[in-house]
């Protein structure tokens, strides 16, 4: 028998003891779940930018003079990592430099953990927002759980492979890459640059807007808007027709408000475009419903 050194035995035990471990691991199922790339929406919304995710995760992807800006960064690190290499082959270039988070909420934020290199742009509270949500991980977990427990039961409800399945299927796959991120400690990254009221950001050939819109469905909503596209990003604010994602508005906010619809107004035209935080695609006519709506409530 060949005698084998014993720095080499060494290793090749060491490398059976991790695969092992690795298999073991994987039994345990805290491997990061890999999507299949087919049920991966992709919008090409003009020639800069694309509105990509499974189920409802919208984050968009501008390539612009000065880099890649991200808008909603998706509900799972891991799952935004597997968006940034479909984005990286779609857009050819890498250099994502802004991620700009339209609230707090974990299913706009988790995902800002798969663009390590970017400054992750949010309004100020944000951050406590954040930090609140994952203050108690345990409860985290438990809550994840729930949600995917709730998907198994409506899925068992229909035909496997209907539409309803797909459907269901695809939202309990997306919540399911953020409950495999939180159990295996995939990092909350934290937005590094912060505003209270408004910010613009030059980009050289395009221009970023944004505006805080007061407390309404967060305590952070804010707007994005690009002149040069015509374009809003609007979070989670509204939905088609308008239909806001909050009843009531905090009296303290009226001045905020107020403004924020007066720079809405003032940006607007026939051919905007509006995005919403779930992929939504409106126009001009939701836009005016959403404001018409406010206006009546302040
Ligand atoms: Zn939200």
């Amino acid at each position: 028998m060949k005698k084998v050194p014993l720095i080499v035995r060494a290793v090749t035990s060491l490398v059976m003891l991790l695969l092992v471990g690795s298999l073991f691991s994987r039994a345990q199922s805290v491997v990061a779940p890999q999507v299949a790339d087919s049920l991966i929406n992709i919008t090409r919304l003009n020639d800069k930018t694309l509105l990509m995710g499974l189920a409802a995760d919208a984050v968009t992807a501008i390539a612009t003079q000065k880099g890649i800006v991200i808008i909603d960064a998706g509900i799972s690190g891991s799952l935004s990592s597997q968006y940034r290499v479909i984005l990286e082959k779609e857009l050819k270039r890498n250099d994502f430099v802004y991620v700009i988070n339209t609230h707090g909420h974990h299913d706009h934020t988790y995902g800002n953990a798969a663009f390590t290199k970017a400054t992750i742009i949010a309004h100020e509270n944000a951050i406590k927002e954040i930090h609140d949500q994952w203050s108690d991980t345990a409860k985290v977990h438990a809550g994840l759980k729930k949600t995917l427990k709730q998907f198994d039961e409506r899925l068992a409800g229909f035909p496997k492979g209907s539409s309803e399945w797909q459907e269901v299927f695809c939202q309990r796959t997306r919540y399911n890459c953020a409950y495999e991120d939180a159990v295996n400690h995939v990092e909350v990254r934290y937005p590094d640059r912060l505003f209270i009221d408004t910010l613009q950001l030059s980009m050289g050939d395009i221009h970023l807007d944004m505006i805080y819109f007061g407390k309404s469905h967060s305590e952070s909503d804010i707007m994005v808007y690009i002149p040069e596209m015509k374009m809003f990003w609007v979070g989670d604010l509204f939905f088609k027709y308008g239909r806001p994602s909050f009843d009531t508005l905090d009296k303290q906010h009226l001045y905020q408000y107020r403004k924020a619809i007066a720079w809405i107004t003032s940006r607007s035209s026939e051919s905007d475009i509006v995005i919403n935080g779930h992929g939504q695609i409106m126009d001009k006519g939701d836009m005016d419903s959403f404001i018409e709506i406010i206006k009546k409530k302040i």
